[in-house]
């Protein structure tokens, strides 16, 4: 069973980053059909006291957009056992609210930066919100909410080029840098593996600058593969889904903000949790429901499949 959770919050954003959204936006789920603060709180209460969750990653969307936020953080926090509970965010706004989050026990969380370039950056998000990116990872490492860690995906010809600067950027602040491979989940569809920057081109460039040497210690079901910068303790990970898929030892499971259990980012079915939660159904039959979509994980996403279908939810609409 998957130990690790991840909640969105929301499917809206305020930026558009062009691998994962379309510059006009999406269609939102209608707020009737977006979980409540307090059945959010329920389904992840019954995660952890009934289904062995003991890790809370709270995504969208952009989840700094949810007014409830620190609440639904608190209420998380002081669950038992109580769970780690990280925040994966663009930041905007983190600056002022970083303080509330930490008050709220929020233990981790990882910011997407692809770049420090304003100008790159607004080409890719399509927004001029370098700034607030930054203020907010400031706030966050102030508040004490580490390692701040900073997630980026490189572009082909626009960003992969400053992979090296963008590394230099976080070793100088401290912060863990995790270079992400762009996977088919934008809402174009405009995704070729051609274009993707892969992995080892990833290891090729930083190593034009730094020596990086295999972390020793132990991955476990982490996503990210981590070395060594120039003999530590500095880090930096790359999270190769598509050519070096990690499948296996994938402990993850995924709710949308519209209360879908899905058991892959790549599924292509979900189950529907709201409907028993907003009927008579009891927290054990819930459960029952939950574990029940786990049954059906495949054991890997078929990327490689002649019969791959990318799935109907984008990116921001699954949780990322
Ligand atoms: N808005 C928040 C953010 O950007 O951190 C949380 C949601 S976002 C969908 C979560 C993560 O997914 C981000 O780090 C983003 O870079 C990544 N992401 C989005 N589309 C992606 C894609 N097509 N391939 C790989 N990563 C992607
Ligand atoms: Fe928004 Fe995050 Fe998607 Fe960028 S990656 S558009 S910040 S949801």
């Amino acid at each position: 069973m998957a130990s690790d959770l991840r909640v969105s919050l929301t499917d809206r954003c305020n930026l558009r980053c062009s691998y994962c959204m379309p510059a006009e936006g999406l269609a939102w789920l209608p707020t009737e059909e977006t979980l409540t603060d307090d059945e959010v709180v329920r389904l992840v209460t019954i995660g952890v006291e009934h289904l062995g969750i003991r890790e809370v990653r709270f995504t969208g969307g952009e989840p700094l957009l949810r007014r409830g936020l620190a609440d639904i953080v608190a209420r998380t926090k002081a669950l038992r056992p109580s769970p780690e509970v990280s925040l994966t965010t663009n930041a905007l706004g983190l600056s002022r609210t970083a303080h509330a989050l930490a008050a709220a026990g929020l233990d981790r969380v990882n910011v997407s930066l692809d770049t420090i370039r304003r100008d790159v950056f607004e080409q890719i998000t399509r927004r001029d919100r370098l700034d607030d990116v930054l203020a907010g990872l400031a706030a966050a490492q102030r508040e004490g909410i580490v390692p701040v860690k900073v997630n980026a995906v490189l572009l082909r010809g626009i960003n992969d080029q400053y992979a090296a600067e963008l590394l230099g950027f976080c070793l100088e602040h401290d912060y863990q840098l995790r270079i992400i491979e762009q996977m088919p989940l934008d809402a174009q569809h405009g995704w070729t593996r051609e274009a993707m920057v892969t992995a080892d081109e990833v290891f090729t460039s930083l190593e034009k600058e730094f020596v990086l040497t295999p972390d020793p210690e132990h991955r476990g079901s982490a996503p990210a593969e981590t070395f060594l910068v120039d003999g530590g303790p500095a880090k930096v990970g790359v999270i190769a889904s598509i050519t070096r898929p990690f499948c296996g030892s994938c402990d993850r499971v995924r709710l949308t903000a519209d209360g879908q259990v899905r058991n892959c980012l790549f599924a292509r079915e979900e189950s529907d949790l709201r409907t028993a939660l907003r009927g008579t159904a009891t927290d054990e039959e819930i459960a029952a429901q939950w574990r029940l979509a786990m049954l059906t994980k495949r054991p890997g996403h078929g990327i490689d499949d002649k019969s791959f279908l990318q799935p109907a939810r984008s990116m921001s609409a699954i949780g990322g």
